[in-house]
């Protein structure tokens, strides 16, 4: 065997995947990366000669990594990722040059304007893409294109904490107190997580909370890692999580923990939801919920007794159709019991993307600018367009939401650039989705490896890999931090912010889409300055410095703002606001046809719709593929044994996966994560009725049949 070749160099940077952003470090061999070096990458496979090593220093994971993460450097090969564009000659796909690929990409568009209109260019942008590209992506669709069509799957992950955050704050963001405040808490619920498997570097802030005597309720209709490690488990049915929050209102109030005093001083609009809170008398709660008073009654006790509490939620209450209503009743039983706004207390959410921070912040959203700045207002407008040296009336308004924009493919929006997404795999109703993809007059997909999506595309731009390019993101503590370039991307591979600076260019806008993302940082900060996610005072130097600064930051002087509503909330008033909300049920449940509760989540060794996990044969040997997780009792009356296929069935869709039976989930409930395309793509099954203020779709329960793939 050759010998290891010497280490030359260590870039601190941070994981490509989820919102936790563990600091890592990138030690790159004396070959350099691509151009010469064909070495380890930390998973054994053949690759550019990097590797990922520890950096204890970063204080969210001090050194630990998940084995994602771990081997990460592993999707940089050259045998699993494009290494030139692609255009579609004669119905296939092949290698092209840049300059083709981007002429072509600029005629696509040009050609559907001229036909259609302005809004009939589309584009979809990701959780994942760094706040420099988030902010440049959606400069491009509303100052080049011109279209109000833009949005992304952020939406599909953490829309409805975000709308509850807005509605009940004033202010959205993920965590209003930094992560090392939860072991400091007198007890934590967490709701729909399973952070041990999503994010396993975090489980340690819930192991230390009940190291310190601090209790954990974990809220999941699977007895999940993170179930395990709680003081009490609660298992609801899925799609109860907003009747169990209002159940446990009703006994906190009853039982006499309301903190009147913190309710007149620092809130509004008490008195409604505790009347809506009344009429949710536990008994009925448990009929709805399967949740037993009892267990209810010890989750108040430890919560609402403890003088310190935390409500955490993830996607299990949010990707709900009453998602926003559900995180809003969580948030009421924090302002109930004076939860709030203090020290070592809150609501929060575990965002899960990258970059899923970040992305909802700088104005991919369809109803957003930069900044959090709205979209219809029109001094907000004003600032944004003099950043852009544009026409405030120039800019398109509010678009239409992610799923909303993919229903409408090939009718109203007749061409679509897709970038940092795998929407076949990870949209709701996805053969629907992946039909209307494929009605599209023209497709674009922009990505680092071919994913599913990218296979429909006409022309798909590779694009480099979080190892090859500096840019920011924000972790879901709201912690502004830099991934940096470790090596040069390969020879036939260019950045996003290439990509749109060329495009742009081709499209008539000759200025103001620079490349180097510096520059494009400098520019956020300004279109950022005085609005709510403010990063005025950010810089890369500083980034760098402090290794992450929390927003708001005003200016440079100013320390960042790691935990929010401690004086005030972020209302006109300064009060937190109850919402007036009541139980209602799934838009789809169980019948004689689809007798069962299908909800769907993810596995230790994957990540979101696998596009570049499932390139990994370490992760792939952990989790080589879907499965439909069913209880014995459940498995007995279905004859079922462990392995065998099974055909899973609701009305939108059939995915085929294998059994596994385990005693962990409700007897009424299935389970399958999404992270495949195929015959066991999840996706085909879930059900895309709409949240009606965050437009999230109900990913976590509809109702299905279940039965051997071969009798069906
Ligand atoms: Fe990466 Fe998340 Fe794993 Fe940390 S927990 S290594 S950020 S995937």
């Amino acid at each position: 065997t050759a010998p290891a070749p010497e280490r030359v160099a260590v870039t601190e940077t941070h994981c490509p995947y989820c919102a936790l952003q563990c600091g890592m470090g990138l030690r790159v061999g004396a070959a350099g990366g691509h151009a010469e070096g064909v070495a380890a990458t930390g998973s054994g496979e053949a690759g550019p000669d990097v590797e990922v090593v520890e950096r204890p220093a970063f204080p969210v994971n001090r050194g630990a990594l998940c084995g994602k993460g771990r081997t990460a450097a592993a999707v940089l090969r050259t045998g699993v990722r494009l290494s030139a564009p692609l255009v579609r000659s004669d119905g296939v796909l092949r290698e092209a040059g840049w300059d083709e690929a981007l002429d072509r990409v600029a005629d696509g568009f040009r050609a559907v304007q001229e036909a259609y209109g302005r809004d009939a260019a589309g584009v979809f942008g990701g959780g994942g893409l760094t706040n420099e590209k988030a902010y440049l992506l959606g400069k491009f669709a509303r100052v080049v294109l011109g279209t109000s069509n833009i949005d992304y799957n952020g939406r599909f992950c953490m829309s409805s904490a975000a709308a509850a955050h807005r509605k009940a704050f004033g202010l959205d963001r993920g965590l209003p107190f930094p992560l090392e405040d939860i072991p400091k808490t007198g007890c934590a619920i967490v709701v729909g997580s399973n952070l041990a498997d999503t994010m396993p570097p975090a489980l340690r802030y819930l192991t230390e909370l009940t190291d310190n005597g601090g209790s954990l309720v974990v809220i999941d209709p699977r007895r999940t890692r993170t179930a395990e490690q709680a003081t009490l488990h609660l298992q609801p049915v899925p799609g109860t999580d907003l009747a169990l929050a209002l159940g446990m209102l009703h006994l906190a109030i009853a039982e006499g923990y309301v903190d009147e005093a913190f309710v007149a001083a620092r809130t509004s609009g008490f008195e409604a939801a505790r009347a809506a809170a009344m009429a949710h008398w536990p008994e009925r709660v448990e009929r709805i919920t399967g949740v037993p008073v009892p267990d209810m009654r010890r989750a108040v006790e430890m919560f609402a007794g403890a003088p310190t509490g935390m409500v955490l939620t993830a996607r299990g209450p949010e990707q709900q159709s009453k998602g926003t209503d559900t995180v809003g009743a969580w948030i009421n039983l924090c302002l109930a019991t004076g939860k709030a706004g203090r020290p070592y207390s809150g609501y929060g959410c575990l965002t899960g993307q990258g970059n899923g921070q970040g992305g909802r912040e700088h104005g991919q959203k369809a109803d957003q600018l930069p900044g959090y700045r709205s979209i219809t207002d029109a001094a907000d407008r004003a600032h944004v367009a003099a950043v852009w040296g544009v026409d405030p009336g120039s800019l398109p308004g509010p678009g239409r939401s992610a799923y909303e924009l993919l229903d409408v493919l090939g009718s109203e929006v007749r061409s679509l650039l897709v970038m940092g997404s795998n929407p076949v795999v990870s949209a709701p109703r996805a053969a629907h989705v992946t039909e209307r993809l494929e009605s599209l007059d023209f497709l674009v997909v922009s990505d680092v490896v071919l994913s599913e999506t990218a296979e429909l595309a006409d022309v798909v731009l590779p694009s480099a890999q979080w190892a090859e390019e500096t840019g920011t993101t924000t972790n879901l503590e709201g912690r502004v931090i830099l991934r940096q370039a470790a090596l040069a991307p390969p020879p036939g591979v260019r950045t996003d912010l290439f990509a749109l600076h060329h495009l742009a260019a081709r499209l008539g806008v000759g200025t103001g889409f620079p490349t180097d993302p510096e520059r494009v940082f400098e520019e956020l900060r300004a279109a950022t300055a005085g609005a709510q996610a403010d990063y005025a005072g950010i810089t890369y130097d500083r980034i760098r410095r402090e290794d992450g600064v929390f927003w708001p930051c005003p200016d440079e002087s100013h320390p960042g703002t790691p935990r929010l509503f401690l004086e005030r909330f972020a209302t006109p008033d300064g009060r937190a606001r109850f919402v007036d909300v009541a139980h209602r049920p799934a838009a789809e449940e169980p019948d004689a046809e689809y007798p069962l509760y299908l909800t769907t989540g993810r596995v230790l060794a994957q990540y979101q719709s696998g596009a570049q996990t499932r390139r990994v044969a370490e992760l792939n040997r952990a989790a080589p593929g879907p499965f439909v997780e069913l209880h014995p009792h459940l498995a007995d009356r279905l004859g079922v044994s462990e392995g065998d296929l099974l055909a899973v069935t609701s009305r939108r869709g059939r995915a085929e996966a294998p059994a596994r039976v385990t005693a962990s989930i409700r007897s009424d409930t299935v389970f399958m994560p999404f992270h495949w395309a195929g015959a066991g793509r999840a996706n085909s099954l879930t059900n895309p009725a709409l949240d009606p203020t965050s437009r999230m779709p109900e990913f976590k329960v509809c109702a299905v049949r279940v039965e051997r793939a071969e009798a069906s």
